[in-house]
């Protein structure tokens, strides 16, 4: 999708906010705070945060959002950093964040080292630019004194990466119903809004028999070719095109010996899909091809040998919400307002899944500049322009919480 209409309620919204002197304060302020947020993503990336170890880039991010005055600033019980700043409780309350946790094992050099107008360090852009970004958006509302109908929430999240399945989110809204509206900053590039949640669910499936001796126990059923029956059949699985869903083994383990029939076979598989009802159909298939695979197997040999076990070992939440929603309208237009031509991306797997799939109003945009190598040792980050990220934070979480008697929150509190 490449369009989206703004009704003329939110652009107006906009051109009220564009032409106040405060918000005007705001936007220079973002633009000339730049190197110092570049210093805290330099700071921040030195500072290791494997999925489940965010612990002390939590402490350092709890640290920085006190520092910058903002209240009931905590690390919740799933190791969330999470902070306020109060408005005057008349409006919906808006969070932005950016998740702390990186891919890189611990150990990993992550020493940044600039080259020709580039920091290289691994997970320099995802997500310690949206971390820093947002931390200048704070310093921008402080600095201009605006003040806002609904409270802004800001967060740096934990365990969205890998097996991590986006939980730390998910927790946060759990235990949080009073956010009625969420903005992650993720992903490459200053045009983009992601608006949809990509479902995931990960299995891993287990063949176990007897086993044997290749030669002196021919006729007991083999693990292994019960896997391979049924991965035989999964391959052959054929999910619709749109809404896009996909699926692929992607680990596959067994046997024990190069003269044995083997006892053991474990493989994984991964599911996805833009919409949660194609996602249940297409887990319906699998679950049942798992089971052919041993019933097949131990048919051909006419033994009942070999058993199937499988669980699921990670479940996203797909979520929809209209193309042309509020936030969704808002978004492009706080884009527009910048001089950037907004891009609306489908699918996605970011923390966006989780409030989407509740139900609550919720965009990842990108974090800006330009970067590379993302999720490899060679990441990269070129900072040039990159203050229009948390620019485009400002605007928009102003025009969602609405400022206090200027203009009307786009967003609605939610039903508790
Ligand atoms: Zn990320």
């Amino acid at each position: 999708m490449s369009k989206c209409l703004v009704k003329s309620e939110i652009k107006t919204v906009f051109d009220r906010i564009s032409e106040l002197e405060a918000v005007k304060q705001g936007l220079n302020f973002i633009e000339e705070d730049q190197p110092r947020t570049i210093e805290e993503q330099k700071t921040m990336v030195a500072i290791e945060a494997p999925t489940f170890a965010e612990g002390q880039r939590a402490v350092f991010y709890a640290e920085a959002l006190k520092k910058l005055g903002l209240m009931d600033v905590h690390i919740d019980k799933h190791g969330n950093v999470l902070g306020r700043r109060p408005g005057k409780g008349t409006g919906p309350n808006i969070l932005l964040e950016a998740h702390l946790d990186t891919v890189f094992p611990a150990g990993t050099n992550v020493t940044p080292v600039e080259k020709d107008g580039r920091i290289y360090a691994p997970g320099i852009c995802d997500d310690t630019r949206g971390l820093a970004a947002n931390l200048s958006v704070i310093r921008a509302l402080q600095s201009s004194g605006i003040e806002t109908e609904g409270d802004l929430f800001f967060a740096g999240t934990v365990a969205e990466e890998g097996m991590g399945g986006m939980s730390g989110m998910k927790a946060l809204l759990i235990d949080r119903k009073d956010i009625d509206g969420t903005i992650s900053i993720d992903g490459a590039g200053c045009d983009t809004i992601i608006y949809e949640g990509t479902g995931i669910r990960n299995f891993e499936v287990t063949y176990t028999g007897p086993g044997g001796h290749a030669y002196s126990a021919f006729g007991t059923p083999s693990a292994v070719h019960a896997a391979a029956r049924a991965i035989t059949k999964l391959s052959d699985m054929r999910p619709p095109e749109s809404p896009k869903t996909t699926f692929t083994v992607s680990l596959i383990e067994g046997g024990h010996a190069i003269h044995a029939i083997a006892q053991k076979a474990v493989f994984k598989i991964n599911l996805r899909s833009d919409d949660p009802q194609e996602l249940d159909n297409l887990q319906k298939q699998a679950v049942a091809i798992f089971a052919e695979g041993a019933r097949e197997e131990n048919e051909r040999w006419g033994k009942q040998m070999i058993t199937v076990d499988y669980n699921m070992i990670l479940d996203v939440p797909a979520g929809r919400q209209p193309a042309d929603c509020d936030i969704v309208q808002a978004s492009w237009q706080a884009t527009e307002c910048l001089g950037i031509q907004p891009r609306l991306v489908p699918g996605g797997c970011t923390n966006t899944n989780m409030p989407i799939s509740m139900g609550i109003p919720a965009v990842t945009l990108g974090r800006g500049g330009q970067e590379g190598g993302v999720h490899s040792l060679g990441e990269w980050f070129d900072p040039e322009g990159t203050y229009r990220c948390p620019q485009k934070s400002f605007l928009l979480m102003l025009a969602l919480a609405g400022i206090h008697g200027e203009t009307k929150p786009l967003l609605k509190r939610r039903d508790k």
